[in-house]
């Protein structure tokens, strides 16, 4: 029977790589759901809404069509239709994707989107609150975790290097941000308790993969 796959974890721990591998061996459907956060942050950018605006990030998400689409290279994403699946990758976004995810308003609509995605099952799901809020009877639920040193040095390494980052400043960079999804108010990144914790420090992409590919035959 198919089932619902939630992977939750902090940034840079692998979770978008695993997910779209773990999708594949099982023949699922991956869905992104950092990358709707992402694309919110975007719109928001390009409209002017200043952080703390709640009100003009509600009046935003209303409005927005986020769609996830699957493409050859992997998901695209659409932001009222316009391919933005690079744009939601800058630095700019990233810097600034976690305040505007910790607005009621935004999840509400979100959550909302990414719960019909999930209701036809044989999906893998990964975020924040996948296996906590938003897929609650998810039948497999992973928490994917790695030292802050080992996740920056990773996505260090995925750079290109052009020397406007340093490894201590994206290390900074990702503490902070993991700092600001555990303590926001409205579904912060938790471990559900009945999650599958796996650290993959010291673990090859491949093997968590098929650690999680194991779990899900079981
Ligand atoms: O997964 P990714 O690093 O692209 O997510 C970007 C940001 O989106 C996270 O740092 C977090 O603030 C937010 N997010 C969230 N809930 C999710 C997925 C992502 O709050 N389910």
């Amino acid at each position: 029977d198919r089932m619902n796959v939630a992977i939750d974890g902090p940034a840079g721990a692998g979770k978008s790589t695993v997910a779209r591998k773990v999708a594949e061996q099982l023949g699922y459907i991956y869905i992104d759901t950092g990358a709707m956060y992402r694309a919110v942050t975007l719109a928001a950018n390009r409209a002017g809404i200043a952080s703390g605006d709640s009100e003009g990030l509600r009046t935003l998400v209303a409005r927005l069509h986020i769609r996830l689409k699957q493409g050859e290279q992997g998901q695209i994403v659409l932001l009222d239709e316009e391919d933005v699946t690079e744009a939601i990758r800058t630095r700019e976004v990233t810097l600034r994707v976690s305040e505007v995810a910790s607005h009621e308003p935004v999840r509400i609509r979100l959550v909302e989107l990414q719960r019909l995605l999930a209701a036809g099952k044989g999906i893998v799901m990964d975020g924040r609150d996948i296996g906590s809020h938003v897929l609650p009877d998810a039948e497999l639920k992973i928490y994917l975790t790695a030292s802050v040193g080992i996740r920056a040095l990773r996505r260090f390494k995925e750079l290109k290097h052009d020397g406007s980052i340093t490894l201590e400043q994206l290390e900074q960079e990702i503490a902070e941000r993991d700092e600001s999804d555990e303590k926001r108010e409205v579904s912060p990144l938790i471990c559900a308790q009945d999650a599958v914790v796996i650290d993959s420090s010291e673990l090859t992409i491949d093997q968590v993969v098929a650690l999680i590919v194991d779990l899900s035959r079981t």
